[in-house]
């Protein structure tokens, strides 16, 4: 383990949650001897989501809590569906949360292995070969309350099935032809007891085996015995697999392997977004957004991309705790975890994010002069220092702090109004210019020499402050402005495909006009643009042209929006 998972005085107090509890249990009886090893097995079908993080924080957090290793188990069984490239981002994913595995496996490399098990379970009269269509053996399946019929196929002898089974493997068979089936109970409450499916033939190229094998194991089949193989103590899946794990103890049982156990618990589930891989996959090749590392993506990667830190996203997972029953997370969460953690790491710096910013002209300050100010980084932060801004007779502000007929309590600028320009002097409007279409083009204003911020001796009290930057010394950017991917909450609770609810808003590109300290910060710091958000740089930064990502905003104004609504 690289770094370990937060464990503030607070939180090491907590209760244990039941699977930590379990491994304690364990632990004092001492099964496994006192050992904890658990597993990662993404299929390299994807790249990891938020989703994936919890379950990487659960099993590597169990390990790094109990003394135990985590092995990266690659569930590469779907030759059709996975890829080298899912594989690396994968493992810079799993790295970059701040996790290293003990072993990386692929459940691939057991192939040959799987395959002497699935003979085993012939030669005892546990699994035969069906000629079966899927649609016949689909039929023959009954339902929870009707039992199943036998396969007319079921009783073949030990050894025709192992020839068909051996010429199966041998490519005699085109796709589709014959499976291999578990003989168990074809009237048993639980369908995956009847005969389940656990080879099938597919002649098709493999991103690790090549064209070696043309018959490949069900999930069913490689999942247990690969954590058998791996004498992996804990099992750890997601509620939808407790109907899969009396057939992951039955194959344990027949083939008498090491007794791994499955635990399951519940999926994390965020509001806004969806989380499965083939609808991620969806919005990826259909152009919804722009790649897997989209930041509105709930990608590890585009999580990554929008500014959130891996010490925020292991809070959060940290937070939402392991539970036994679903439940649906508000991703405002999500962004309160970074949003605290910006708050106290992030530079503040000023941008003007306007495409028709408002140009501010000081009359009475000297046309050649030019000051450098230095205002604080991070009033939350002592130790972040001071930087230099440059100040002169010309000013960008942003449209909305200005406005000619202001209603009560307006605080920002208005004609014969008052402001102080954050870090610089109070200021006041005299005159407003219009273009001849009646826009407002100009503000002339004057400024008061003796309110110079920290040697304010004006004694002018105001009430708003708004942020500016030097006409002069402003540097162009591009700044993307993102909000929810999904404009419901639940789409597995609407009618209709989840891509009918994509938010056209979810991406604002704005023009922006930065602090020139900025220009040379094309790092990976985070900063507060003041009153506009967290931000970071976007990869797609080039030294003419900066591009920034608003990681979130100030506040939740979501919340206050649905609040009204
Ligand atoms: P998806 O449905 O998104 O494709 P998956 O379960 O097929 O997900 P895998 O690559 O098989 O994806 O998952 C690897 C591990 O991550 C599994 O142990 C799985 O249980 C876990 N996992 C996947 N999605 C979530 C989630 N939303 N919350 C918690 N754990 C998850
Ligand atoms: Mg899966």
């Amino acid at each position: 383990m690289t770094e370990a998972p937060r464990e503030s005085a607070e939180r090491s107090e907590r209760s244990l949650n039941f699977i930590e509890q379990i491994v304690e249990d364990d632990l004092a009886s001492g099964k496994h001897g006192g050992r904890v090893h658990t597993r990662f097995p993404p299929e390299p079908n994807g790249y990891l989501h938020i989703g994936h993080a919890k379950s990487i924080c659960l099993n590597f957090g169990l390990a790094d809590k109990y003394g135990g290793q985590t092995n990266l188990r690659f569930d590469d069984t779907n030759p059709v569906t996975e890829d080298t490239e899912y594989v690396e981002s994968i493992k810079a994913d799993v790295r970059w949360l701040g996790f290293e595995w003990e072993n990386e496996f692929y459940a691939s490399d057991y192939f040959d292995q799987l395959y002497e098990f699935a003979e085993k379970l012939i030669r005892e009269g546990l699994a035969y070969v069906d000629d079966s269509t899927s649609e016949e053996i689909a039929a023959q399946k009954g339902t929870p309350t009707e039992p199943g019929q036998e396969s007319p196929y079921r009783s073949r002898t030990v050894e025709e099935n192992l020839d068909l089974f051996r010429r199966m493997k041998a490519g005699e068979f085109p796709d589709g032809a014959k499976v291999l089936r578990a003989r168990i109970d074809m009237a048993s409450p639980n369908m995956h007891f009847r005969d389940p499916i656990i080879y099938r033939i597919k002649h098709a190229h493999h991103h690790r085996t090549g064209d070696k094998w043309c018959i490949y194991p069900m999930y069913d089949f490689a999942h247990g015995q690969s954590d058998a193989i791996e004498e992996i103590t804990h099992s750890l899946c997601t509620l939808e697999f407790i109907p899969h794990r009396p057939l992951y103890d039955w194959f344990i049982d027949k083939l008498a392997i090491f007794p791994s156990r499955q635990y399951e618990f519940a999926r994390l589930n965020l509001t806004y977004t969806v989380m499965s891989k083939r609808k991620l996959l969806q919005l990826v090749n259909e152009g919804h957004v722009n790649g897997w590392d989209d930041p509105r993506m709930p990608t590890i990667s585009g999580l990554r991309r929008r500014g959130y830190t891996p010490s925020s996203v292991r809070e959060f997972c940290d937070r939402i705790g392991v539970a036994k029953r679903e439940n649906l997370i508000d991703v405002g969460l999500l962004e309160f975890c970074i949003r605290e953690e910006l708050n106290k790491t992030a530079s503040r710096v000023m941008a003007v994010l306007d495409d028709k910013p408002l140009k501010v002209v000081l009359t009475n300050y000297p046309e050649d002069k030019r000051e450098v100010l230095r205002i604080e980084n991070n009033p939350e932060d002592q130790s972040a220092g001071e930087r230099e801004v440059p100040f002169s007779r010309e000013v960008w502000i942003e449209r909305e702090d200005f406005m000619e007929n202001p209603p009560k309590k307006y605080f920002r600028l208005f004609p014969g109004g008052i402001v102080r320009l954050k870090g610089a002097y109070i200021i006041k409007c005299d005159e407003v210019v219009k273009n001849e279409a009646g826009e407002v083009t100009e503000l002339r204003c004057t400024y008061i020499p003796e309110s110079r911020s920290g040697s304010d001796t004006s004694g002018i009290n105001v009430k708003g402050t708004i942020h500016w930057v030097s006409v002069a010394d402003a540097v162009e950017a591009e700044v993307r402005l993102y909000d929810r991917l999904l404009t419901v909450e639940d789409p597995s609770a609407e009618e209709g495909d989840f891509k009918e609810f994509i938010n056209p808003a979810s991406l604002l590109k704005v023009r922006g006009l930065v602090e020139p300290s900025l220009r040379s910060s094309v790092s990976e710091k985070p900063i507060q643009f003041m009153r506009k958000g967290y931000f970071c740089i976007d990869p797609d930064s080039t030294a003419e042209r900066l591009v920034f990502n608003r990681t979130v905003t100030l506040k939740d104004s979501w919340a206050k929006e649905t609040k009204k609504a």
